[in-house]
């Protein structure tokens, strides 16, 4: 049984390194005669991996001592509504850009709990587009400003982070730790495991300190960010299994010299990919507007359903996996997140030709 070519969107691909470190660790961790699932999340085993997991993210992500690394659970969809709940005071406003699915379910949460200011909405836009960052209308008293920094489903990303004079906040689920950013444009960024960094189940939430006391005190406890704060996300009992693993992703990525490190090999994939795209004569076309095209997921047409569907069910033929686009939107998609490995590339690349030959 080989491995498969893992194009899933998320949950996505693991580095095989680290699943094989799991597995060999699975039923005694560190020589404790016990999984570490099975260890107390007060005890020192875990603690020592949880102290790590801490550790590796602050470094990749560059944080200095004004940011906090928080474990938490409920998914990016959760954010939606505790960011909000958290930042957003009472009689305060918040501005969105609306630059797809994600940012929309952000916004119709962040609407639950006050006022919201759309600065551009590009979602329904055809090729999928983004606006330009730098010349939005940005209040100048919003609360905070909230971005998507990678548009999973559209295949959109935004190619750089403006400078606002509300915190930043961004929903950077499908795109953290693919390349470097700089953390103190930011009051708050959240992301989802399952892309980017481990297994589903964790949410990495890095939080500026100062923001942390802007929660009312009537908010519930577990839905304040400070209580976790406090605790270094030992609050209650932490998803503790997914932060081992979302460790050893971090050891991993480290080894891959970072954020810069796997960004230079991200942007070699995602570039084979386009040119691919680009270079079959209009057989295979590119959904999102090339400003805007995203190193994560790779968006792209075929000149009919059938030959998608056709499209998709030989690549599974060929252990490539996951290439159907959205249901929301169709088409192909190819993530290709930091694990997924240059091998995986290549062999979608000339599959893509050989298929273009026998159907085009
Ligand atoms: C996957 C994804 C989400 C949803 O994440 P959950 O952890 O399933 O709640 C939100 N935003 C973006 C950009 C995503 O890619």
């Amino acid at each position: 049984m080989s491995r498969a070519y893992n194009f899933n969107a998320g949950p996505a691909a693991l580095p095989l390194e680290v699943l094989e470190q799991a597995k060999a660790e699975l039923t005694d961790f560190a020589g404790t005669g016990m999984s570490i699932m099975e260890h107390s999340h007060r005890g020192k085993a875990y603690d020592a991996v949880h102290q790590e997991a801490v550790a590796n993210m602050s470094k990749l992500l560059g944080l200095t001592d004004d940011y906090q690394v928080l474990f938490l659970q409920g998914g990016a969809s959760l954010q939606f509504s505790q960011v909000p709940l958290n930042l957003l005071p009472a009689g305060g406003s918040a501005d969105y850009v609306n630059t797809g699915t994600w940012a929309n379910k952000a916004i119709k949460e962040a609407k639950k709990v006050g006022t919201v200011n759309i600065l551009a909405d590009t979602s329904k836009e055809i090729p999928t587009n983004m606006p330009d960052f730098a010349a939005l209308p940005y209040s100048k008293d919003a609360a905070y400003v909230h971005v998507t920094s990678n548009e999973t489903i559209a295949g959109t990303e935004m190619p750089f982070f403006p400078d606002t004079p509300s915190p930043l906040v961004a929903d950077m689920s499908s795109d953290i730790l693919s390349r470097p950013f700089d953390i103190t444009k930011f009051g708050l960024v959240y992301a989802g495991a399952q892309k980017n960094l481990g297994p589903s189940g964790v949410t990495l939430v890095v939080i500026r300190k100062d923001l942390l006391e802007r929660a009312p005190e009537t908010l519930p406890t577990m839905l304040q960010y400070r209580t976790q704060a406090k605790e270094n996300s030992l609050y209650n009992t932490p998803p503790t299994f997914g932060i081992y693993i979302l460790m050893l992703v971090s050891r991993w990525l480290l080894a891959k010299g970072g954020a810069a490190g796997i960004e230079a090999i991200n942007k070699a994939k995602a570039a084979k990919l386009y040119a691919a795209i680009d270079g079959s004569g209009g057989f295979y076309k590119g959904t999102a507007v090339p400003a805007f095209r995203s190193n994560m997921n790779v968006t792209w047409r075929l000149p009919s359903e059938e030959l998608e569907a056709l499209f998709v069910k030989e690549a599974i033929a060929q252990n490539m996996i996951g290439l159907k686009g959205h249901r929301s939107v169709g088409g192909i998609r190819a993530s290709i997140y930091n694990a997924c490995p240059p091998e995986a590339v290549d062999a979608l690349v000339a599959f893509m030709a050989d298929f273009q030959k026998k159907n085009g």
